[in-house]
């Protein structure tokens, strides 16, 4: 993948995320603030302006102008989550102009780092992480044994879903859901979900 398909892809996660948006919204309302999806969108609109232009960069430039538009236009905790996770991603990728699955995998790695060490989280605390570690994990493993892309991504997508479903039976201790305790269970988590909207729609666009 180049920089100019790279763009698309990001393109493609703001519109999937703008469709998700009441939905995240949703979900956050019954164990959160109720603005997932809201988050989600203002920083998603916020990085597609500021990719106008970017076509002819680097894939480390692009993750990291998307990182940083996160960050600085999301309040709540997932934009800076989100945020840290594309900008930690792009240092792998600096002055890169492809990104195959080796990349795509180390950027994974780079970006699960980035939020565990920025939300001092880690997996199985109802967060995003419960989607993104075991889609790692899986995809990893697929890849190891050869698969072909579109397989792999299927691999993490299937961890993935798995990984919201198994957020519907923890309790939060992270984040603002941690609030609510116990009246968490039977109830997934907004950040999951839409990594996994995310991770899905990449799967359909490579
Ligand atoms: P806020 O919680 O500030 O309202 P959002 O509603 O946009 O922000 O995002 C909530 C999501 O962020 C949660 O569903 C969870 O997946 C993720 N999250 C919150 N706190 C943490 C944390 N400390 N570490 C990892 N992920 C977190
Ligand atoms: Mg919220």
């Amino acid at each position: 993948m180049d920089s100019v398909k790279l763009i698309e892809v990001i393109r493609a996660i703001g519109s999937r995320i703008e469709e998700e948006k009441d939905f995240l919204t949703e979900l956050d309302n019954v164990i959160g603030d109720g603005d997932h999806g809201i988050n989600m969108a203002r920083g998603f609109r916020a990085v597609e302006e500021k990719l106008e232009g970017l076509e002819d960069k680097d894939i480390g430039t692009i993750l990291k102008t998307a990182g940083m538009a996160l960050v600085s236009t999301v309040g709540g905790a997932s934009g800076p989550l989100y945020g840290t996770a594309f900008m930690k991603a792009a240092m792998v990728m600096a002055g890169k102009t492809q990104i195959d699955m080796d990349g795509f995998l180390s950027c994974m790695d780079e970006a699960i780092g980035g939020v565990k060490m920025r939300g001092k989280a880690q997996q199985g605390e109802k967060t995003m992480l419960d989607a993104m570690i075991p889609a790692q994990d899986a995809m990893r493993q697929a890849s190891s044994h050869g698969a072909e892309v579109k397989a792999v991504f299927e691999a993490g997508l299937k961890a993935a879903r798995e990984g919201v479903e198994y957020t519907k039976t923890i309790i939060a201790t992270k984040g603002r859901a941690s609030y609510v305790g116990e009246r968490s269970i039977g109830h997934q988590d907004p950040g999951a979900t839409s990594f996994t909207d995310i991770l899905e729609t990449i799967a359909q666009n490579v």
